[in-house]
């Protein structure tokens, strides 16, 4: 397919906001600032199809974006932006708690880490939630660029010692040098049966 559609279509910031014609959905996941909006317009190759900033913590609605009219991306709430110790489901907020447990049209899940510093508390917790839901879910390791090819080696063999990566898929991924975006476009085309973006 060489032509791209990627448009966004609502910022839902309660249940009936959410679309009813029942396309499949592939839902990103990930702590304010792990690089979630530079992961979707990568995918997307849209530059500013998803918004990017540095200021973390300020979306707090589902925004949908629909791929090739054949499905949609949704982009979770940044979590965790409030100081320690609060639980997951909490700073998850009640939409997106809701939507992650009851949604019928949610595919998988694609859940991001950033290498440097996680998986953190917080991304254990919704890893965990992520094993024993039915779904399938795809662990994204964001910003490796930022590590040398020996941290990172370190890093990985770090995580695999201590059992975190133990059946899980995942994926090394860099918004910068683009590193990885096929490899998740194909876990998504595998696992949903969605028709990948062109790869151009
Ligand atoms: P979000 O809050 O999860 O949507 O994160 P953003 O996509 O807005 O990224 C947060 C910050 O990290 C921004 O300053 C980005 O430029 C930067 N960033 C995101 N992804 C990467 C990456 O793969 N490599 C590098 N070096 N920086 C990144």
């Amino acid at each position: 397919m060489k032509i791209i559609a990627a448009e966004f279509v609502v910022g839902a910031v309660g249940r009936n906001d959410l679309p009813g014609d029942g396309l499949p959905e592939v839902a990103f996941s990930g702590r304010s600032n792990v690089g979630k909006s530079s992961l979707l317009n990568r995918l997307s190759r849209r530059r500013r199809l998803a918004r990017t900033s540095s200021t973390p913590g300020k979306t707090q609605q589902l925004n949908y974006y629909r791929i090739n009219d054949a499905f949609y991306l949704v982009d979770l709430p940044g979590y965790g932006y409030v100081s320690g110790g609060v639980e997951l489901r909490r700073t998850l907020g009640r939409l997106t708690d809701t939507y992650l447990g009851n949604r019928p049209t949610l595919r998988a899940v694609v859940q991001l880490v950033d290498i440097r510093n996680g998986p953190t508390a917080l991304d254990l917790s919704m890893i965990d939630w992520l094993r024993q839901d039915q779904r399938p879910f795809l662990l994204v390791f964001t910003k490796v660029d930022k590590l040398s090819r020996n941290q990172r080696n370190q890093r990985f063999r770090r995580l695999e010692a201590e059992g975190q990566l133990e059946n899980i898929s995942y994926v090394p991924f860099s918004a910068v040098s683009g590193e990885g975006r096929e490899d998740i476009l194909s876990w998504i085309s595998a696992e949903t049966g969605c028709q990948p973006i062109s790869p151009q």
